[in-house]
């Protein structure tokens, strides 16, 4: 089989590779940052299906089947996981409903600070340096290669596989001239609290607790066009007061690591097939803004499909 070049190994880079080794394709991943550096790994990361719309859903439905199934798996870094979330508005029932293992309607009389709607639902829970260790484990132990480099244009990669596959998150930007991705600035935070049972998530504020197999995440904030990757104290300090108000379990807690990440923002995710002026081949995976985790598994199986029917040799 031809080798195939994944650019990027974010959760959307590792899990196209590995679905393409699936398919039976030799897989090179081109990658300025190791997996445990990228974006990736400062999300929540909760299967998240309600704010999709037209194919993401597809992709998103794709993706629980494959969550709950490594939910059961000891140590894959998924875990299903009980959680509120919460809404100014009221909110109708969503079109997931029937597919998660458990769904509940929350009352006006179970919600407090002006919030009206919300579910309680079980849901895939990622644990991202989990999860992408395992995922790029698989792909090494599968024949993959992984090459620390940074691509400044598609085009240079023209002569070195018949296929390149863009998964380059918000470097998309330079990478495929692409002026309609910018960042969503994430800030997050791990901590040890004990006894958290139901997480929490409110969809008017980004407010979270995530009680993943790692700790409690916290967060966090969505700062569209800032690129700075640093962490900044004044939102940790907020997001630690913030959250501790909503759990009181979270106070005296400690913080086991603080995260930042660029969710790659645009319109919707780009999948889809290009042929350069130069003729080389590319497939597309890039966009999924603040779903990526909840898209990675359905895209990679889209990925792998185009890549079948370009019939590359
Ligand atoms: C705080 C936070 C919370 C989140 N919570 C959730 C959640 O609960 N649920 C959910 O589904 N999603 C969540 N997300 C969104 C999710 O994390 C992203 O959508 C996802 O990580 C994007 O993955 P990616 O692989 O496309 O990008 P990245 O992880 O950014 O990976 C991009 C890869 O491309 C490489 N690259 C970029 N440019 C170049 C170049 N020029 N040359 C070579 N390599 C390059 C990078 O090194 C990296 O390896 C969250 C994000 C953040 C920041």
């Amino acid at each position: 089989m031809p080798e195939i070049l994944v650019i990027g190994s974010g959760v959307i880079g590792l899990s196209s590779a590995l679905c393409l080794q699936l398919s039976g394709y030799d897989v090179r991943i081109i990658t300025r940052e190791l997996p445990l550096r990228a974006t990736s790994v400062a999300a929540g990361a909760v299967w998240s299906g309600s704010d999709l719309e037209g194919r993401s859903r597809c992709w998103a439905a794709n993706t629980l089947d494959r969550f709950l199934a490594l939910a059961k798996e000891a140590n894959s870094g998924v875990t299903l996981q009980r959680m509120r979330e919460v809404y100014a508005e009221d909110v109708p029932d969503p079109w997931y409903r029937e597919l998660l293992p458990f769904f509940q309607r929350l009352s006006k009389h179970e919600m407090r600070g002006g919030l009206i709607g919300g579910y309680l639902m079980d849901v895939p829970m990622v644990a991202p340096p989990i999860y992408l260790e395992r995922l790029h484990d698989q792909f090494l132990a599968a024949g993959g290669r992984l090459e620390l480099r940074t691509v400044e244009s598609l085009e240079e990669l023209a002569g070195e596989a018949p296929l390149l596959v863009n998964c380059t998150g918000v470097g998309a930007r330079e990478v495929a001239k692409d002026d309609s991705v910018y960042p969503l600035r994430g800030q997050t935070i791990l901590t040890d609290a004990q006894g958290i049972r139901v997480g929490y998530m409110d969809n008017s504020s980004v407010d979270h607790i995530f009680p993943r197999a790692d700790g409690v995440l916290i967060g966090g904030v969505k700062v569209k066009g800032d690129w700075n990757r640093e962490i900044d104290p004044a939102i940790s300090d907020r997001i630690m007061r913030r959250c501790s108000n909503i759990e009181k379990r979270l106070a005296g807690a400690n913080v086991l690591r603080e995260f930042v990440g660029l969710r790659p923002g645009r319109d919707e995710a780009r999948l889809e097939n290009e042929q350069l002026a130069n003729g080389c081949n590319v497939i597309h995976n890039y966009g999924h803004a603040a779903v990526g985790y909840t898209l990675s598994w359905g895209c990679a199986m889209e990925v792998a499909a185009l890549a079948r029917a370009m019939e590359i040799s």
